[in-house]
Formats: C-alpha cells, structure tokens, sequence
C-alpha cells in the first residue's frame, strides 16, 4: 500500500486514541503498576480493542470536509453528524462527547453559525478541539503567512473552543506539524515552533497573562521537566505540554504513545495528540502493525486517507522519513 504523511498522521491519532480509551481516567500511579504495552479492549468505556473514541471521529470529520476545501459550515454541519447519527464513529456511535463540545455542535443544530457557536469563557478550555486539530495541517502545508494560519486554526477551533487558550495551544501544535512536515527532527521541530510563534505573538496585543500560561512550551523546554511536572487532564494547556513531552522524550511511534496513556488520566486524548505528531515524525510503518490490525474500521480509515492525499498530496517513502528522525 501506497502510504503518505496523512496515513501517519491519522492513523498516529486513531491508535493512540485506541490505546488509550480502555484505561481512561486511570491515574499514574494505578498505570505505573499496571503499564499499558499493546491494545487493550473493554474496561472504561466497554468498547472491543481496537475502538477508537470522539478525538478521532472529530479528526476524521475534519480530514473528510477538508477533502472539498475548507468550509467552516462544512466541517461544523460533520460534526453535529457525528454528534446526532454517530458519523465516522469507530462503530458508528457517539460513547463519549466533551461538554463544551456538546453544546457548541447543539448551537449549530440549531441554526446557528459554526463561526459562532464555539464556547468562550475560561472554563470552556479542555483539549476538545486540540485533540482534532491535525488534518488542518495539511490544508495550511503551502500557506506562508502565519496570519492566515493563525485564523485558520482559530476558526477551526472556535467551532467549539473559542477561548483564546485553547485557540493558541492549537496554534502551537499546528506550527510544530507544519514544521515536521518540513522534514525536520523533533527537537529542530520544537526550536523553530518557539521561534516562530514567539515573533507571532510578539507582534500582537494579547492578554500577557495569557501568553505567560505557555511560558513552559514557549520560554523553557518542555522536554527538561521531569515526569512528575507534567500533568494530564483533560485541561488543554495540561494536553499540550505533555503531548510535546512525550514526544520530546521518546524515539519511536510506539515510546511516544505508551509513554502518553500510562501518563494517566485523559491518556486517550493525551496519546491522540501526541500520537498524531509521533506519526508524522515516524511514518505509517513505523505504527506496530498488530496495532493496526485491531484498529475499528482500518478500511475506512485507510480510504479516507487516500482520498484527502489525492488533494494535498505528499507522498512519501515512510521508510525515508523513519530513518531520518531516529
Ligand atoms: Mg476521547
């Protein structure tokens, strides 16, 4: 099979996510006795090995909209499918769903925007629009002014997570894929990512309050923090620092995401996150194959793939981009 850098990409989200939907809600320390080693089934959520959970669905909505251009009502009105008819979900239902999420898509059903429906306020900054981020990517790898990336992201998030907090760890996560898929290594990833989003904001009036909530991304480096430092609830800024830790601190796909779920707690979204950048560093083969074998609806997974490759296409030898980055 013929596979690019959104096969990585998506599939590095699905199978981080699966792995980590069994054990949701576990903390560290249940984890760190009973460490997570390979796909799991049932536990949290009931669901057979393989299931992956809403991070995905909302990833593959989005890389599914983003196959006919970019349309905020678009990729709004996939969402509010999945919300109401289970669309793109692993067995074609919703088992799980963010309330901030919840309430931003029921605004879009009813009648509202999706440039306006998202949440705003403080509270309103879990990871739910971090986790399906990705696919934006990919629609934005051309795009030379990080003006119009900033927006894209920021309307793309808005859609339920309209917060600027939630809007800039977006923001960040998109700068640190756009520069992998630039064929840098992880750690020249993360140097560019600050520089470029350091001159981004400093350019801007934004809240400093806000700005120095990232300080631990954008001043320090993230990866020097031991284990202890890095949180993993289902607060975005908690999802973003340690997605960029596991990755920072692992050498493989499969280090990246074991290493995101048995940090406990939101471990699904946390190694979706994280999976996603770790396939890209890595590549598709890079993914265990027996993880992708159990994966629920691989076929669709892998159509939907090859669909949104024939629009931004990149075509890769993952052999080539494995080797590069180890
Ligand atoms: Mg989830």
């Amino acid at each position: 099979m013929k596979t690019t850098k959104i096969h990585s990409a998506l599939f590095g989200v699905a199978v981080g996510d699966a792995l980590g939907v069994p054990v949701e809600f576990k903390s560290r320390e249940k984890l760190r006795e009973n460490p997570v080693t390979t796909m799991l089934g049932y536990m949290a959520w009931n669901q057979p090995k393989g299931s992956w959970s809403d991070d995905s669905s909302l990833t593959f909505c989005l890389a599914e909209s983003l196959c006919y251009g970019f349309d905020i009502e678009e990729i709004g009105r996939l969402f509010v499918r999945w919300k109401k008819e289970g669309y793109w979900g692993a067995h074609n239902e919703v088992f799980d769903i963010g309330g901030t999420t919840r309430y931003s898509l029921s605004r879009i059903e009813n009648g509202e925007s999706a440039m306006f429906s998202g949440n705003f306020f403080e509270e309103d900054n879990g990871n739910g629009s971090l986790m399906r981020i990705l696919p934006l990517a990919f629609y934005l790898k051309e795009e030379e002014n990080i003006n119009i990336i900033y927006q894209k992201v920021k309307e793309v998030s808005s859609i339920t997570h309209a917060h600027f907090r939630s809007v800039l760890a977006c923001f960040i996560y998109i700068v640190y894929a756009l520069e992998v898929l630039k064929g840098r290594n992880k750690f020249e990833t993360y140097i560019q990512t600050k520089a470029i989003v350091n001159d981004f904001i400093s350019n801007k009036d934004f809240n400093q309050k806000e700005i120095q909530l990232f300080d631990r991304i954008l001043k320090g480096n993230i990866n020097e923090l031991e284990e202890n430092k890095i949180h993993s609830s289902g607060y975005v800024l908690h999802s973003l620092e340690a997605s960029l830790w596991c990755v920072l601190t692992s050498s493989s796909y499969s280090e990246t995401v074991l290493k995101a779920v048995n940090l406990g707690g939101d471990t699904d979204t946390t190694a979706a996150i994280a999976g996603g950048l770790a396939g890209l560093l890595y590549g598709y083969e890079s993914i265990p194959q027996e993880w992708i074998t159990v994966l629920a609806r691989k076929e669709d997974i892998t159509a939907l793939c090859d669909q949104m490759s024939k629009k931004y296409e990149i075509t890769t030898n993952n052999k080539f981009i494995a080797n590069k980055h180890k």
